[in-house]
Formats: C-alpha cells, structure tokens, sequence
C-alpha cells in the first residue's frame, strides 16, 4: 500500500538520530574518495594548462591562468575537505553531526562554483556551459543534501550563474542561451538532488532494519543457546549440556591423566516439604539449594539440575579425598543455611554420592553417572544427609 503524500514528505526532512547518523558517515565517505579522485583529476588539468600542449595563443593566457587558478584553489579545497572528513572518520567517538553537515554541503558548494567558474572563463573561447552543468550534476550524484540545503545552492547557483553570463558572455543570443541553460542545469540539479536524496534515505532505512532485525536475531539465538543448556528454574546447567561437559573433560583426562569425580545430591524428603508447603515453595527450596551449589564452588566446577530435587556437580581435577572434602562442605552448608520462610526457617538437608576416576584410569560417562548414582542409594539407605564415595574404574567396585 503506497503511503499518504504527507507522510512521504515527513520522511524525507525528518531524520531519527541513527538515521541522520548513517546519513553522515555516508557522506563522510564520499568526501574522503571525492578528495581522492578530485584532487589528482585537478592536478592533472593544471598540468595540461601549464604545458600549453596545443600552443594556445598569449591573447589567450589570462583564459589559461583562470583554469589553472580554479584547479588549483578547488583541489587545495577538496584536499582539506577530504582531510576533515577522513580525520571525523577515523575519531573514536563520532564527529558532531553539524560538523558533518556542514563538510557535505561545503564540498556541494565548492563543486557548484567549480563548475561555475571554469564555466565563466571558458567564455573568453567557447560558449560551452558544459562545466556548470558537470559541477550540478556531480554535487547532486555524490552527496547527500538535505532538501532545503540542496535547494539553497543550486538557487544560489543559478543566481550567481546568471550575474556570470551577464559578465562574461557579451554575444547576447549566446548570454540568452547560456542563462536559460543554466536555468535548465539548477532545475534538474535540484530534482536529481531530491531523488537520490530519498532513494538513498530508504536504502539507509532499510539498511538499519536489517540490521535492527539480525540483532534481535541474533538476540534471540543467545537466549535459545542458553535455554537449550540451561535449567529455566535455577539457571543451572541442564542434563543435556552437562552430559557434554563431561564427556568433553573425560576425552581431556584421557589426553592428559588427572582425577575427575561427579557428586549427585539429592534434597532428603523432598516430597515431604511439597505436600506440606506447597510446590512454589518447593521450587524456592531447589533455587535456594542451585544458588549455594553455584556459590560454592569454583569456577572450573559445573553446577547442573538433573530434575527434581536432584543435582549434579562435575569436580575436575578432583581425586577422592577433595571430592569427599568438597561434598562435605557442601552438605554442612546446606545444613546450616535454612531457607526463610514467612513463619520461620526451613532446615533442609541433602544426601550426596561421589564417583571418582583416579588418574590415568578411563572410563565412561555411563559409568561414572551409574557409580554416583549407587553411591547416592547408598547414602540414602544409610539415613540421609551424609557422603557416600565409591570408585569408578572399570573393574572397580560397582555393585
Ligand atoms: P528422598 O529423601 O528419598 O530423596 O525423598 P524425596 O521426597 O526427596 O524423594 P522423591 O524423589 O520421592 O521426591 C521428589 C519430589 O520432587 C517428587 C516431585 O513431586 C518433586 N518435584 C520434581 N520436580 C519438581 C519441581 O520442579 N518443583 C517442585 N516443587 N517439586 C518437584
Ligand atoms: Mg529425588
Ligand atoms: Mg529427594
């Protein structure tokens, strides 16, 4: 559905800050390669000028010296125009975007009276206004004027075009067909001005979009990524990034021999505080339990939520005597940090089994995760809130 007339014309002036942003850097960019191109294109015709290759005739010399003069001024110009622009480029932080601005339509106004002056010399050999017409063209196609800033100069052009004619052209037929030429060249300047500058605007807005919506996308992967390995009640690790954890560390220890052991811990009478409390308070029980799990381990540790009321912990690096020390602090913690509730504490304990592959000995994933398990049994049947450690190896203990 095309949009109201109003509302095309609001789009064209009214810039949101990212976009008039853009808008500057587009134009900064151009300046820096319209320096690059520019500046050797001048040097080039100050050259030509200079060598008088055709042997132009001294009648004609101050013709000569004019051309050389405008190359000369509009390519020092150009140079330091290119120079600011390259120099807010580079900056850290952005230039202002007035002085950016200000750089687009300065160079649109030296390119404007580029073309006009050649245009004004040139009368002393030719009626050619060919000059003019290239200097509007060229400031309408390289930058990106603002609508009343683009209309500003190329009225201005005209006008200081027609003042020109009347100096410089004294066939009167030909100052005729100049002036209205020039007429012609500001008007279709201005309209090329205004097309390129919309057409560009939507590039721009476009352009900002698409990288609006990659960003949410890629937004939006994050948080898949993250749910895809992460426990939403404690934002623990879940079983199936934790199963991949530890087989990435058993392929390690079997490249370089260390000691790995896995704690499963289970809450005692888990069952108990859910038909007495409530499940929201049950799910506050298994945060409570994730957050000291996480607090008190270390980094290299990984903390996941098998289900229910039951974790994991991968111990890298950790032989029986440290995993056994490491369960304990844990369920002592445990122990002593009640969970407050409106009306009091909630003590809560938990029971732990360890499975432990000494150094150098391999084994499996399966195996370690049915030893803890037996071990976990074993702690309780043997009355809760205790430490039970057995041996994993392949030939090992497993009953
Ligand atoms: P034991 O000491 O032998 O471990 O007894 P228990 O009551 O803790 O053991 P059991 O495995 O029988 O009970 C676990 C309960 O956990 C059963 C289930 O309703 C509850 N549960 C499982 N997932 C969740 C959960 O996400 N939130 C809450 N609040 N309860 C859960
Ligand atoms: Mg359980
Ligand atoms: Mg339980």
């Amino acid at each position: 559905m095309s949009q109201p007339f109003s509302q095309r014309l609001r789009q064209l002036y009214r810039l949101t800050p990212p976009l008039a942003r853009s808008v500057a850097s587009e134009n900064l960019k151009r300046l820096t390669w319209l320096a690059l191109i520019g500046v050797p294109f001048g040097l080039l015709h100050i050259l030509a000028f200079s060598l008088n290759l055709q042997g132009t005739r001294a009648e004609f010399d101050g013709w000569r010296h004019g051309i050389i003069a405008t190359h000369a001024v509009v390519a020092l110009l150009l140079a330091c125009i290119g120079l600011l622009a390259w120099y807010a480029r580079r900056r850290t932080e952005p230039a202002p975007l007035l002085y950016c601005e200000a750089l687009g339509t300065g160079a649109a106004g030296v390119l404007l009276a580029f073309g006009l002056t050649i245009t004004f010399f040139d009368q002393q050999v030719t009626s050619s206004i060919t000059p003019f017409l290239m200097g509007c063209v060229a400031a309408a196609l390289i930058l990106l004027l603002r609508p009343l800033a683009a209309a500003t100069l190329y009225v201005g052009a005209f006008v200081a075009f027609e003042l020109a004619m009347e100096l410089a052209q004294p066939d009167p037929q030909m100052r005729l067909s100049n002036q209205m030429g020039g007429l012609t060249i500001c008007g279709i300047g201005i309209l090329l001005s205004l097309i390129l500058w919309s057409g560009n605007l939507r590039n721009l807005r476009q352009r900002q979009h698409l990288r609006r919506q990659r960003k949410e996308l890629e937004e939006k992967n994050r948080q898949l990524e993250y749910l895809a390995g992460h426990d939403p009640l404690t934002g623990l690790f879940n079983r199936r990034q934790f199963d991949q954890l530890v087989k990435q560390e058993l392929a390690r220890c079997d490249r370089q021999p260390m000691p790995v052991s896995l704690l499963m811990i289970d809450l005692d009478h888990f069952k108990f505080i859910n038909d007495r409390y409530g499940h929201p308070l049950g799910d506050e029980v298994i945060r409570h339990t994730a957050n000291l799990l996480r607090k008190h381990t270390r980094s290299t540790d990984s903390v996941a939520r098998l289900g229910g009321e039951e974790f994991l912990l991968l111990l890298p690096d950790s032989a029986v005597p440290q995993a056994m020390a490491i369960a304990e602090k844990l369920r002592k913690l445990l122990e002593e940090t009640p969970l407050p509730m409106k009306d009091g504490l909630l003590y809560l304990t938990a029971s732990f089994g360890i499975a432990t592959l000494e150094s150098g000995v391999s084994g499996t994933y399966e195996r370690l995760y049915a030893t803890a398990d037996q071990a976990l049994y074993r702690a309780k049947a043997s009355g809760r809130n205790r430490v039970e450690v057995m041996d994993a190896a392949p030939c090992g203990t497993l009953e």
